[in-house]
């Protein structure tokens, strides 16, 4: 069903999500981090207000069972990267370098239809949405008791490009997230159900670990480099707190010595200024981590957010995601034991076998 009907109309959407929730299905729906500094400008508040407890309330209301953090799923991305790196470097294997993010669906599809020769590179670990859909609905089934194909995920995204995701399958033909629903479309189903951001708070569910600061900053420019870097230094038992890296300009670099390796990084926004970067590299330039994403400032910036966007919210936007990153209590999620948990309760190891059935591309990689 939701193969059919992932790019049709909003209303489309509505109703097949209702049936779902009306044939039995555990309805879950996984927050976006962007989302949450953007939802309130279309219900009067400001731009970058945190309103997580206010989106997760308003979710609850709409009906869904349980609302998780896709954060989470930054935070196993990183996880994973993290070794993914580590055993590059420590095998010498510059031909790995340089890795490009995987989690921008803009960039992926970008990459594979302009710069086809890069697509190795792009990171075998799937993006945020589609392995918190799979973490989500492994560990709810495992905690419920019920069949995986019970559970439906539906994506709160600032992204239409985002509803490309729901074709991906894991290996079991299990698809790591049903439908996807953009900002504006939130907005509206709220609006039509006489429902107001502001009626109700709600907290993800208890069922899964709370997500941390670097999965969180993932929704602003240079969140995916921050993430990678200050979990590389937990990994390597250095200090996370000296890696910090917040502007907002299009291009980004940062060199670094971590242990025993310089780490050369960049980030860029707005897939034009990628060809400075791969001038760059066409001169020698090494680089060993690439983030790219498609929209200005990052996810914050996405097509899916609320109108009209100005220059102005994009930055409020940022700005209140790394703020709100910087109130989790736990930094990162190699420092915390929720992450850990996660692969506990699924009795899998981290880079195993089982750990790329669930949480890497099993398909197209767009
Ligand atoms: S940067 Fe834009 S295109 Fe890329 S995932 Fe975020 S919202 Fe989508």
């Amino acid at each position: 069903m939701a193969d059919e009907i992932y790019l049709n109309k909003p209303d489309a959407l509505f109703a097949a999500i209702k049936k779902e929730k009306n044939g039995g299905k555990v309805m879950v729906a996984q927050l976006a981090p962007a989302v949450r500094v953007s939802l309130g400008e279309e219900f009067g508040r400001a731009p970058g207000e945190d309103l997580t407890s206010k989106c997760v309330g308003l979710l609850r209301s709409l009906g869904f069972d349980h609302v998780v953090d896709t954060p989470l799923g930054a935070d196993i991305n990183i996880y994973e990267e993290v070794d993914e790196i580590l055993s590059a470097l420590e095998r010498g294997d510059d031909d790995y370098f340089p890795v490009f993010n995987s989690c921008c669906i803009g960039w992926r599809l970008y990459c594979k239809n302009k710069h086809p020769e890069l697509y190795r590179l792009v990171s075998p670990i799937a993006s945020p949405h589609m392995v918190a859909g799979s973490a989500a609905k492994h560990i709810l089934a495992k905690k419920l008791g019920v069949p995986v194909p019970r559970i439906c995920m539906v994506g709160i995204m600032p992204c239409v490009l985002k509803k490309y995701e729901t074709q991906e399958r894991m290996p079991s033909g299990e698809k790591y997230v049903d439908y996807v629903l953009s900002t504006q479309e939130l907005a509206a189903w709220a609006k039509a159900e006489g429902k107001g951001l502001m009626d109700a708070d709600g907290a993800f569910t208890p069922l899964l670990p709370d997500s941390t600061k670097n999965g969180v900053i993932f929704g602003a420019t240079g969140g995916i480099v921050e993430a990678l870097l200050t979990s590389l230094a937990c990994k390597l038992g250095e200090s996370p707190q000296k890696i910090r890296f917040r502007g907002d300009e299009q291009v980004k670099h940062l060199c670094v010595q971590m242990g025993k390796y310089k780490l050369n990084v960049v980030s860029i926004y707005g897939v034009s200024n990628l060809d400075k970067v791969l001038g760059e590299i066409r001169h020698g330039v090494k680089y060993h981590f690439v983030e790219v994403m498609n929209c200005p400032y990052g996810c914050v910036g996405g097509p899916g957010q609320p109108l009209p966007a100005t220059e102005e919210k994009y930055r409020a936007r940022a700005h209140g995601l790394r703020a709100a990153a910087d109130r989790k209590p736990v930094k990162c999620p190699i420092a915390g034991k929720g992450i850990a948990g996660i692969y506990d309760t699924l009795g899998i190891e981290p880079g195993s076998g089982e750990a790329r059935k669930l949480f890497y591309f099993n398909g197209t990689k767009i």
